[in-house]
């Protein structure tokens, strides 16, 4: 991330920056927000792009759907539709969002190795350790009454497992859908001491190929499209429409980080 785009997250973050705990900061909230401002006026669809990616900021993601709208008028396509549909997505990878199917990839590797679910999987054994204690006491009651005691125990420990399970499914189905960071090694690509992460083969995020993005319009209920169409019309338009927000949001950033040094 560039020191530009650092700044402008955690302007957008943090109500107000006055200095860095680094030290390196030189520049006031004030300075920067004007620049921002400056820029948002000049190149408002880079900043949008910078604000849907590194802020997440839903406003920003619906300006932009309607600018590419706009994109759409001037091009010859039979299906505008699938079109728009495409450069929706194109968005969301542009955002580093995933698409359905790797979508349920993630959320299991969340269930799994999380620091949450690990968490959780220590809390959920010691509560199995202590079922079987108690099962094994129940065999030795000697009154009814204790055995009952006992047994309602067990059930609230059995209670509390399927409510941590429940927990970390709704945690790890949440963080599926907010980024395709591999949750295994973390972003990195690799694992210590073992080497390249097995789950996202090193590429330490699940970046979605042409392929899952085909399959992903029939997820989205949009149906089969015929090779030719693929081919012809909505493959190049997605790699088109992909191709243009890296690039407006590109010269945004370094627009950016050329106006903030100005003022250094
Ligand atoms: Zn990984």
């Amino acid at each position: 991330m560039s020191r530009a785009i650092e700044l402008f997250v955690r302007m957008h973050e943090v109500r107000s920056v006055t200095a860095d705990e680094r030290g390196r900061q030189t520049l006031t909230g004030d300075i920067i927000l004007a620049v921002f401002g400056k820029l948002q006026h000049k190149m408002p669809l880079g900043m949008d792009l910078l604000m849907a990616k590194y802020v997440h900021d839903a406003p920003a993601a619906n300006r932009i759907i309607d600018v590419i709208a706009t994109w759409l008028n001037d091009e010859p396509l039979k299906r505008k539709d699938l079109a728009m549909a495409l450069s929706c997505v194109a968005l969301d990878v542009f955002c580093d969002k995933p698409v359905a199917s790797q979508k349920r990839q993630l959320a299991a590797l969340w269930r799994k190795y999380s620091d949450q679910a690990k968490r959780s999987n220590r809390l959920i054994k010691g509560w199995q350790v202590k079922i079987k204690q108690l099962q094994r006491n129940v065999y030795s009651c000697e009154t009814l009454a204790a055995e009952e005691r006992l047994l309602s125990a067990i059930n609230e420990l059995e209670a509390l497992i399927i409510k941590e399970r429940r927990r970390i499914d709704e945690y790890a189905q949440c963080q599926s859908l907010k980024s395709s960071t591999c949750p295994r090694c973390s972003g990195t690509g690799s694992i210590l001491n073992t080497g390249e992460c097995p789950s996202c083969n090193g590429h330490g995020l699940f970046v979605p190929s042409i392929d899952n993005i085909r399959q992903h319009l029939r997820h989205i209920g949009l149906g089969r499209v015929s090779d030719k169409l693929w081919e012809s019309e909505l493959k190049p338009w997605f790699e088109k429409s992909l191709g243009k927000l890296y690039v407006e949001s590109g010269e945004t950033g370094y627009e950016l980080s050329k106006e903030l040094s100005k003022q250094i």
